[in-house]
């Protein structure tokens, strides 16, 4: 733990941790050691980890990256914390994020952007870590934790992962409650490790998992020993290679990394299958419309109100205005009125609506090739290696969306996914695979996971 809250101080110029927690740190360190003496150590024990900042952690700052929640301390735990600190693990303080979770690059975070740790070969140019959850994925690529938490509506787990050379699973819809989460997207939320290996985000998740009462959509079910998978064979598994997702302006790079990872798991016994999810070309954009409606709902709490900072007005309209508008970054505040404008009277049916019948037809395209026995679907993680900060950040939005193109169709679905450092590009960054599994397939992602991780 001191070795980490060192690293931490010498690193700031990263910007991955938002706040560090030292005395927290070294008391629950002691605890532990204290645990381990009488011969009571939990699976975690000791084990010193970054939270991305929109884990509600009790009287610590929980911000999700937003000036509106700049000194909110909530007076509460997540659940998912509570179940890494009671298996042991040490808290080292909050991760940066995009504002709300919403970006791809954590460059709309109010604490400013996070730097990949990663440089191009030759280059001094400071590149993004992903987003949302960068300040996870950059922490564990710079040795700045042993592991994270990062969550994941649309990639925002996976992505920054395979820009970092880390490991990032975003579990099945339910597998994780959220409560305690600064909600984004509550229908596509999900909470899941950033780790340095397969076998650590296996262990991680394990203990993120599991049942809560307090979230209706978290399931009961139990968690299986998925340390347990890591290693386990994979012979005769039938792998799918979705031809939709071999999209224009795909870099040649990433094209044979994904021929690489059919051919190791191949090699390992598994069975290659060309598949077709017809609908995945409509993923990306009823994905902005379905997260987007949701996000506009879930952040009409932030009202100056209940949570949060209050900019007083003449009136309680113009406070809430005065809030708003002040709380809220450029980001979030397009997202609010588009996400307002799908859900309202006359462009409901148009937008919303669709997107939900687009969202169904997406699942029953997976739905289908599980039902024709495939076990997982490979596919690259991002259409490209980390981009330069402040290159995709400027006034064409969509350019930043596009990121995405790979990874929100599983979050559409519920299912899970797992990315994987599998390569590098001809820079030298690191280039990441996905593996999309079955509902609650979990294990066979890490199996399969290990087989081609770098
Ligand atoms: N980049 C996507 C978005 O901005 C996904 C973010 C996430 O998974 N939280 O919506």
């Amino acid at each position: 733990t001191q070795a980490y809250l060192g690293a931490i101080e010498t690193a700031g110029a990263l910007n991955a941790y938002v706040l560090a927690t030292p005395e927290k740190a070294l008391a629950m360190a002691k605890a532990s050691d204290a645990r381990y003496a009488k011969g009571e150590a939990g699976p975690l024990d000791g084990l010193p980890l970054g939270v991305k900042d929109n884990y509600a952690v009790e009287g610590v700052r929980t911000t999700a990256g937003s000036n509106i929640l700049k000194n909110f301390v909530p007076p509460y735990e997540s659940t998912v914390t509570s179940r890494l600190w009671g298996d042991g693990a040490v808290l080292l303080g909050k991760l940066n994020q995009d504002e709300f979770a919403m970006g791809s690059s954590t460059e709309s975070s109010a604490f400013g952007p996070t730097v990949n740790p990663w440089r191009r070969a030759g280059s001094t140019q400071p590149l993004v870590p992903g987003g949302s959850s960068g300040g996870s994925a950059a922490a564990v690529a710079a040795h700045l934790c042993a592991g994270a938490a990062g969550t994941d509506t649309g990639g925002s787990i996976r992505q920054p992962a395979a820009f970092t050379g880390t490991v990032g699973i975003k579990p099945t819809y339910g597998r994780c409650s959220r409560w305690g989460i600064v909600a984004y997207a509550s229908s596509l939320d999900q909470a899941g490790p950033i780790a340095r290996s397969v076998n650590d985000a296996a262990l991680l998740l394990r203990s993120m998992a599991g049942h809560d009462p307090k979230d209706s959509t978290s399931v009961d079910r139990a968690v299986p020993d998925y340390e347990a998978a890591v290693g386990a064979s994979v012979k005769g598994k039938r792998i799918g290679i979705p031809r939709e997702y071999r999209v224009d302006g795909m870099s040649p790079e990433i094209v044979a990394l994904w021929d690489k990872g059919a051919d190791m798991l191949r090699s390992a016994g598994a069975e290659i299958v060309d598949i077709s999810l017809p609908h995945t070309k409509y993923a990306l954009p009823s994905y902005y419309i379905v997260a987007l409606a949701e996000a506009s709902s879930n952040l009409a709490r932030y009202d100056g109100v209940r949570y949060g900072e209050r900019v007083p007005g003449r009136d309680i309209v113009e406070m809430y205005e005065k809030t708003r508008a002040s709380g809220f970054g450029a980001e979030v505040r397009r997202r609010i009125m588009i996400g307002t404008y799908v859900l309202s009277a006359g462009y409901y049916d148009a937008y919303y609506l669709k997107a939900q019948k687009v969202r169904t037809l997406i699942k029953r395209d997976f739905e289908t090739v599980f039902a024709d026995g495939i076990d997982a679907v490979l596919a690259p993680a991002t259409p490209s290696p980390a981009f330069g900060i402040g290159e995709k950040s400027g006034a064409d939005p969509v350019a930043m969306y596009l990121e995405d193109v790979f990874t929100v169709t599983l979050n559409m679905a519920g299912l899970p996914g797992i990315a994987v450092p599998a390569g590098r590009s001809a820079e030298g960054l690191p280039l990441g695979l996905q593996l999309i599994g079955r509902p609650f397939g979990e294990e066979a992602l890490f199996s399969l996971g290990q087989v081609i991780e770098e």
